[in-house]
């Protein structure tokens, strides 16, 4: 999947987490249909996460943590250091960002990040390499 087709708002979780470069999203079985898509498609952790499932989540008019009176949480704080460290991803920095310049301005900033360089398909965060063509 090219950049421009996978990185879109419906695919940026709650949480700040951008699906569009997720394994489970870029897979081509098994695919997950991202965190605001369907349960049933979504890996058990998804599923189940303590973040979408939030009942403050549904006060807030985007559905994004950062509208949220506790942001950022402990929870999210929890997700951002094991994405911080793991995957140089910060979630609580992608919130912060869509709410100081827009989702356009951050989605076009992950679009530049992920792309591949090579065939312009999309830089999985999980395995550091385009799943379209391989380049890392
Ligand atoms: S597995 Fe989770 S993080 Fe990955 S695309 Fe699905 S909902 Fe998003
Ligand atoms: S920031 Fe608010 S809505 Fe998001 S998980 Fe934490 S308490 Fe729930
Ligand atoms: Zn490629």
């Amino acid at each position: 999947m090219k950049t421009e087709e996978t990185l879109k708002p419906e695919l940026i979780a709650p949480c700040g987490i951008n699906c569009g470069i997720c394994l489970a999203y870029l897979r081509k079985k098994n695919k997950c249909g991202g965190c605001n898509g369907p349960d049933d498609q979504k890996p058990n952790y998804c599923r189940t996460c303590v973040m979408k499932n939030c009942e403050l989540l549904a006060k807030t008019d985007s559905g994004l943590c950062i509208d949220c009176e506790k942001f950022p949480c402990q929870r999210l704080k929890r997700l951002d250091k094991r994405y911080s460290t793991g995957y140089n991803v910060t979630n609580i920095g992608n919130l912060r960002h869509i709410k100081e310049k827009g989702m356009s301005d951050f989605l076009e900033t992950q679009r530049e990040r992920y792309r591949c360089a090579k065939c312009g398909g999309v830089i999985c965060v999980h395995r550091n390499f385009c799943l379209e063509c391989g380049k890392e």
